[in-house]
């Protein structure tokens, strides 16, 4: 059995901590910082075992050295981006799987917001970590990748099952929702995840993990018709 916990670090990010009971293993994936990670884990009577790295931005890879130091944790990362990684252990690629216990995650290259961004896939637990690819009705920049990369990216999340949870590594959330419903703004089930979602972070609550059903029916990314649409609401977006 696989237990998740979120734990927000800065601004708005979130590390995750993947825990496996029967081996003991604990991932954590993305963290930015090493403190509240460790803390987090200590706190469950856990200690980090792997990290598994969606790509080289400081908000994800900051914790790597010092957890290391305080577990001597395997380091996992996109193999692409191992020059901007000095901390990684491992390097994998599309096609690769890393596990945790008994429990395997498919590595999927996601190129777009980096060149080397890759996902972590648990299908048979229906788990997708994606990093800074995929937010709760929005997709990430694309500093180092173009539109039709991320129109790949969108359609391959999609074709995942709907129950598919899908953990990304900050709450964007209501900002995204607010530019999805000027471009979608007879969506009754955007309208409707957005009730709920101000709703949620009035009272201070996270909107995170979402879920590939949910991103199929709210996501003005995902939903892109084709590549130039996609680029057309990424530039209005950016512009916002
Ligand atoms: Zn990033
Ligand atoms: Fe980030």
């Amino acid at each position: 059995m696989l237990e998740v916990v979120r734990i927000p670090v800065l601004n708005d990010n979130y590390v995750w901590l993947l825990h496996e009971g029967a081996s003991g293993e604990t991932v954590a994936v993305d963290p930015a910082l090493a403190d509240p990670v460790l803390e987090a884990a200590a706190a469950r009577g856990w200690t980090i075992s792997q990290i598994w790295n969606t790509h080289w931005h400081g908000d994800h890879v900051g914790g790597n050295a010092a957890i290391k130091a305080a577990t001597g944790c395997l380091i996992t990362g996109p193999a692409a981006e191992a020059g901007k990684i000095g901390t990684l252990d491992r390097g994998v690629q599309e096609g690769d799987s890393v596990r945790i216990g008994s429990h395997e995650a498919a590595v999927l290259e996601v190129p777009a917001h980096t060149a080397g961004h890759i996902a972590y896939h648990l299908a048979p637990d229906h788990l997708l970590f994606v990093g800074d690819t995929l937010f709760a009705m929005g997709c990430g920049r694309l500093f180092e990748g173009t539109p039709a990369q991320m129109f790949a990216n969108m359609q391959r999340f999609a074709a995942l099952p709907d129950d598919t949870i899908v953990f990304c590594a900050h709450e964007y959330t209501e900002t995204n929702g607010r530019f999805a419903l000027m471009v979608e703004p007879d969506n009754a089930a955007l309208r409707e995840r957005m009730a709920e979602v101000h709703a949620a972070r009035g009272r201070g609550e996270p909107t995170v993990p979402t879920t590939i059903g949910l991103e199929r029916a709210t996501n003005i990314f995902m939903r892109s018709r084709d590549v130039a649409e996609l680029a057309e609401r990424r530039a209005a977006k950016d512009a916002a």
